[in-house]
């Protein structure tokens, strides 16, 4: 069985940068990978592409005469992982989230994952979910699993809370289930015990830490991701053990997302906290 997971988080926040590092590292330890962009940036392959972007379902369907080919929108990046980027609108028309559900329906009704039988495919989703289009592959349990990325900044952490609530919604009437937040760009111990906390109260678990590292910046400025451009870092290290703890995974279940009254009670108790925390560090600090 192929297993499908999503990787949802807000924008800007390294979906596509801790997905195609968890590609790359599979499929290095000889897994078939298939990575499908759903974020209407279309710039979730980039690093597995040497930097450049490839031509997306929706564009293509929107230019072709005839019927669209596999080959049209199928591109293989670093050691033959099988890219594809659904698309986006174009501007001022909507809808992004439709670029979703017309790559997904494309690739299941030519046969895509029964022709390139990969190992594992996975989508790379922009947002916390507030629309159907985005929720699709939650919704249509498309992904056997999902995933968030989030940094310890409150608006990352109020996305995830958002995607729980979709989560929680869809997961009566069949839809995926959730398997963990990636925790990246973790520089300092409290942003580690922020996540750590929110998990804990949305009974939700952690899959991994990734600290914010140079290596990664130095990597996507020569086009390549971490795997490929720094192998022996700490850092390829990181997003290896990563790949392997999500590809073993079981996890799988409905996490307690917080009602808005509750989020903004925890913020302030976490503000609070800080503020304490850089007293003692500081002696004298002033905000
Ligand atoms: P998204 O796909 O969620 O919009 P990206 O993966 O494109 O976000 O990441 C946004 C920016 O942050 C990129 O320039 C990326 O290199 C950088 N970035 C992401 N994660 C890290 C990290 N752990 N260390 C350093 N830079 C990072
Ligand atoms: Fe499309 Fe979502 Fe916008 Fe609706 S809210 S038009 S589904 S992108
Ligand atoms: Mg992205």
């Amino acid at each position: 069985k192929i297993k499908e997971i999503a990787i949802y988080g807000k924008g800007g926040i390294g979906k596509s940068t801790t997905t195609s590092n968890i590609s790359a590292a599979l499929s290095d330890a000889g897994y078939n990978v298939m990575q499908v962009g759903c974020d209407p940036k279309s710039d979730s392959t980039n690093t597995l592409t040497g930097g450049k972007s490839i031509p997306t379902v929706l564009d293509s369907l929107r230019k072709g005469r005839g019927a669209l080919k596999v080959e049209d929108v199928i591109f293989e990046g670093f050691n033959g992982i099988h890219c594809v980027e659904a698309g986006g609108p174009e501007p001022g028309v909507g809808c992004a989230g439709r670029g979703i559900i017309t790559a997904v329906e494309f690739l299941k009704q030519e046969n895509v994952y029964e022709e390139y039988s990969p190992d594992i495919v996975l989508y790379d989703v922009l947002g916390d979910v507030v629309c159907g289009g985005f929720a699709m592959p939650i919704r249509e349990g498309v992904a056997d699993q999902v995933y968030t990325v989030s940094s310890a900044d409150f608006m990352a952490i109020y996305a995830a809370n958002n995607l729980f609530k979709g989560i929680k919604k869809y997961s009566t009437g069949g839809g995926a289930l959730f398997s963990g937040l990636i925790a990246n760009s973790i520089t300092f111990g409290a942003q580690k015990e922020i996540l750590e906390d929110f998990t804990k109260q949305t009974k939700s678990t952690i899959a991994g830490f990734v600290p914010r590292s140079l290596t990664v910046t130095q990597a996507e400025l020569s086009g390549k991701t971490t795997i490929e451009a720094s192998p022996d870092s700490e850092q390829a290290d990181v997003y290896r053990k990563l790949a392997k703890d999500i590809y073993n995974n079981k996890e799988e279940y409905v996490p307690s997302p917080l009602e808005s009254d509750e989020l903004k009670d925890w913020a302030e108790s976490w503000s609070d906290k800080l503020l304490d925390l850089k007293k003692q560090e500081e002696g004298d600090f002033k905000i």
